[in-house]
């Protein structure tokens, strides 16, 4: 079937982003959280390339996600360890789980388990054994490859940064672990100290931009096309899309394309969001429906039935714009979109 859109994904730009990282982390390998198909991008080819990039550690949430990339022999870490019901398919060691309770630890061992990684918390209190545990001596006897915590505030000036990088930085030599890692994307941009041995960015290599200081060094990597489905003039005072939210001033040329919040273009970009007909700028009117977008194309009078139009998609402006995050906006470009690397 021909593709209803398009999400044009750039793969020298997810590179540099992931050699800039590299670059920022100092000593510290850099590594890539690829869970969630790549933030919506496609695990796939996001970790085929990055490998190819030098890219050595993979993080993804749970073991369906690492069974995916298995046939691409990479080194993968499940974020969310072992239930039960994935012991089977932990053993079968094509990833390694990061151990985050006493109970996945105790499971680990009794299976004998081989290589794992183990989540500390130092504060964020989500995931990860505590610190007293390690002190107990939990993780004796574990096969430890990487001890990791997690940065509850790294996109922020908060004295918290450094409360959870010195608790972090006290279990130095306290385990038996190869290597410490710390940082996400936004904790890279709080320096080298945040790095130890590895870091493990997910949102900046697919262009987000989690801290200001990230800006000129991030390329956008996702670009949403969508298809004119019909042409209209709107008459001065006539209305246009659900709930009439916007009334013609004058006469305007509308076209209406073949996207909306069923794909990751949510409500929030309504009467707010911009496409472009070449370097032409052209508002979003009206309420984005389900499936489609109105657009004011007064000014690109090219644009025509079937003509393709880019929607802006560009980091963090388009989370400011829409009013979501922009994890929530890259995890939520639909299934409907041709995903093509260029
Ligand atoms: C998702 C995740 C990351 C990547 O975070 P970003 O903010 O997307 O860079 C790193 N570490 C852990 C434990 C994660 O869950």
């Amino acid at each position: 079937m021909p593709a209803p859109l398009r999400l044009r994904l750039d793969g020298d730009a997810l590179v540099q982003n992931w050699r800039t990282l590299d670059r920022m982390s100092g000593r510290a390998a850099c590594g890539a959280a690829v869970k969630a198909n790549g933030y919506g991008l496609g695990a796939i080819e996001v970790a085929r390339r990055l490998a190819d990039a030098g890219c050595r550690d993979f993080f993804v949430s749970n073991w369906q996600e690492a069974a995916e990339l298995a046939p691409l022999g990479l080194t993968v870490s499940v974020l969310h360890g072992v239930r039960d019901e994935d012991m089977a398919a932990a053993l079968a060691g094509f990833a390694r789980p990061v151990l985050n309770t006493a109970g996945q630890v105790g499971r680990w061992k009794a299976e004998g388990g081989g290589p794992c990684d183990v989540m500390v918390d130092t504060g964020m209190n989500r995931l990860g054994v505590s610190t007293d545990d390690i002190a107990a001596g939990l993780l004796d006897g574990l096969e430890l490859e990487t001890l990791m915590s997690h940065l509850a505030c790294a996109d922020e000036e908060s004295p918290m940064n450094e409360v959870q990088r010195n608790r972090f930085a006290a279990l130095a030599g306290r385990t038996s672990a190869r290597r410490l890692s710390l940082a996400n994307s936004a904790g890279i941009g709080l320096g080298t100290d945040y790095a130890f041995d590895l870091t493990r960015p997910g949102l900046a290599l697919y262009g987000g931009i989690p801290r200001s200081d990230l800006v000129d060094a991030i390329r956008a990597v996702a670009a949403i096309e969508a298809q004119v489905l019909q042409c209209r003039r709107v008459g001065a005072g006539q209305t246009v899309g659900y709930n009439a939210t916007w009334t013609a001033k004058t006469d305007t040329e509308v076209a209406i394309v073949n996207l909306g919040y069923a794909d990751g273009y949510f409500r929030g970009f309504s009467n707010a969001g911009t496409a472009r007909a070449g370097d032409t700028a052209l508002p979003v009117i009206g309420r984005v429906s389900m499936d489609l977008v109105a657009i004011d194309v007064s000014r690109a009078p090219s644009v025509h039935e079937g003509m393709w139009l880019a929607l802006d998609f560009v980091f963090p402006e388009a989370a400011a714009v829409s009013g979501v995050s922009q994890y929530e906006l890259l995890t939520s470009l639909g299934a409907r979109f041709k995903r093509s690397w260029i």
